[in-house]
């Protein structure tokens, strides 16, 4: 592990003995990811019945981890989910995961999944013993480090993103069948990833991924169904720092189609540009000056300190 470089991932990590390949907590306990398993019932699996969020870890230190533990409370709060740690006790969790797994750059997942019914068959959630689970494990890119650097080759899915009023798109969920259509299709066709629209043909969001479109030099992010990404507010004050103009707002496809540039914002990642879009080729066949510019200062942001909190060492966790 370095800690030169362009931003993590080229970093690797430097976990050793039982937490070699990451550190997990699941049934209340801290095991190895190998042993991190759910019982087959567990409505987390059987329905997709789990909110989460993703945070990561750069050279040891969370970024935005507060803002991450605000989303996932909004999330476990919206889907009726409770959890026995309280957002101290998941902070904790969080802190030993990294902590035990010796990564320095890693991908911290927490997740809260209804669980299996107390009473034998019942169909009521409200009967559920919800539990967290949460794993560190070695850096992950949604976008391959190779693949941002040429720009990725992206996919207008013909799949339409879910409705809102069916499966909030702000509540970070497992559904993916859509997100996973549109990732299907995209390789089918021999792209990178895939971009949804809504069944009324506005620019929604991909798999593991906000999407952003710059056109004479302004920059623009859909206003609807879409996660409200953290990455996607830090580019957002990174504009306003910057002084580009941007903006949240509906994006019929044909304004994507004309775009100078388009990139995608994620936590497994950062902001990952684009350089094609289906059969149109943007600018160069390469990521765009203003992509380049706020990935720039998304990883200076990191290095400088902003936002972040250090991993509490080992003895000093729970
Ligand atoms: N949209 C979806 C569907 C995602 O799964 C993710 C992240 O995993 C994002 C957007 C980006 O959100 P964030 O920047 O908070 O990681």
């Amino acid at each position: 592990m370095t800690d030169s470089g362009d931003g993590p991932g080229a970093r690797g990590g430097t976990a050793a003995g039982r937490f070699a390949g990451g550190a997990a907590y699941v049934g209340g306990r801290f095991v190895p990811m190998a042993e991190a398993v759910l019982p087959v019932t567990d409505w987390g699996f059987t329905r997709s019945d789990v909110v989460y969020d993703v945070v990561h870890v750069v050279g040891n230190r969370f970024f935005r981890l507060q803002d991450h533990l605000d989303r996932f409370e909004r999330a476990m709060a919206r889907r009726q989910l409770r959890p026995p740690e309280d957002r101290a006790a998941i902070e904790a969790v969080l802190h030993r995961c990294v902590a035990l797994s010796g990564l320095r750059d890693a991908y911290v997942s927490m997740a809260c999944s209804r669980g299996r019914p107390r009473v034998a068959g019942s169909r009521r959630p409200a009967d559920c013993d919800n539990h967290l689970i949460a794993y560190a494990i070695p850096w992950i890119d949604v976008i391959p480090k190779e693949v941002q650097e040429r720009g990725a080759h992206l996919w207008i899915a013909g799949v339409p993103r879910v409705p809102d009023a069916s499966v909030d798109p702000t509540v970070k969920n497992y559904q993916w069948s859509d997100l996973t259509g549109g990732l299907l299709e995209a390789h089918g066709h021999g792209f990178d990833t895939a971009i949804l629209c809504d069944a009324e043909g506005y620019v929604t969001e991909g798999p593991g991924f906000n999407v952003f479109m710059v056109r004479d030099g302004r920059v623009l992010t859909p206003d609807r169904g879409s996660l409200e990404g953290i990455t996607r507010r830090t580019v957002l004050e990174i504009c306003d720092e910057l002084g580009i103009e941007a903006a949240v707002a509906p994006i019929p496809r044909a304004l994507l189609e004309d775009a100078d540039e388009i990139f995608t914002t994620t936590t497994a990642g950062g902001v990952m540009p684009g350089a094609r879009l289906g059969g149109r080729i943007l600018g160069n066949d390469r990521p765009g000056p203003v992509s380049l510019r706020l990935r720039d200062a998304y990883w200076r942001w990191h290095e400088e300190g902003r936002h972040a909190t250090p991993v509490r060492p080992l003895d000093a966790a729970l």
